[in-house]
């Protein structure tokens, strides 16, 4: 990670502490916050009341801010290349997307604290929120296992337990399937295949049609049924 910015002339705080404008101001944390935003520096000197951007600069300078600022254009830069094939890159796409990565990023603390594990290749609040929901669904079917017989909470538990019974499934490889491939040997006709295809559909295997419920794209206040 390159420093040069603000690394090259150390800048003493005490001395800065002393002159600087922006670590007395009131609003101090927001206006750094706006800085790291790319905000201009004018126009935040105009926001907060400060003489002028000279100021900003200075305090930016002597805080490291240079360098928080740029890994939010880094990294807004590392999501516009990984994305390249889909969108249409455009200068004010990149705006966009930088202003929008360094909105999210806030002060730059999420990519501070944030480690990718080493098991992942790329990682985000998505990724946290499926991990939270992987783990709370695991217990759940987990507890579903002992509940009582005949609930519609136990047979989650039951085919849980079949899929993990590996032992199992090994002794009866693919014989429960046969039926089903009879069912497809047998078929003959147009008439047989279509037949054959609806009573599939029913058991939820799926065929020629895909049958799903979304939001209404002309109307999010309702559902409705897509093929
Ligand atoms: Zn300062």
């Amino acid at each position: 990670m390159s420093r040069e910015c603000n690394s090259g002339a150390t800048v003493s705080l005490g001395r800065h502490k002393r002159t600087c404008s922006v670590c007395r101001h009131p609003q101090r944390a927001e206006l750094e916050a706006a800085f790291i935003d790319w905000r201009s520096p004018a126009a935040i000197a105009e926001d907060y009341g400060l003489t002028d951007r000279a100021s900003v600069y200075r305090h930016a300078h002597a805080l490291g801010l240079f360098e928080k600022r740029r890994r939010n254009i880094r990294a807004a830069l590392e999501r516009i290349i990984e994305k390249a094939g889909d969108v249409d890159v455009t200068a004010s796409a990149v705006v966009s997307a930088v202003q929008a990565y360094a909105k999210i990023n806030g002060a730059g603390e999420w990519i501070d604290r944030t480690e990718i594990p080493s098991d992942k290749a790329r990682y985000g609040s998505f990724y946290l929120l499926a991990e939270e929901a992987e783990k709370a669904v695991h217990k759940i079917i987990e507890e579903a296992a002992s509940a009582e017989p005949g609930t519609e909470e136990r047979k989650f538990g039951d085919v849980y337990a079949s899929f993990m019974d590996e032992k199992r499934i090994e002794q009866l490889g693919a014989r429960p399937l046969k039926p089903l491939l009879n069912e497809v040997d047998a078929i003959a006709t147009p008439e047989t295949l279509l037949a054959t295809a609806g009573r599939f559909e029913r058991r939820g295997m799926s065929g020629f049609f895909q049958l799903f419920i979304d939001n209404d794209p002309g109307d999010p206040e309702r559902y409705l049924v897509f093929f």
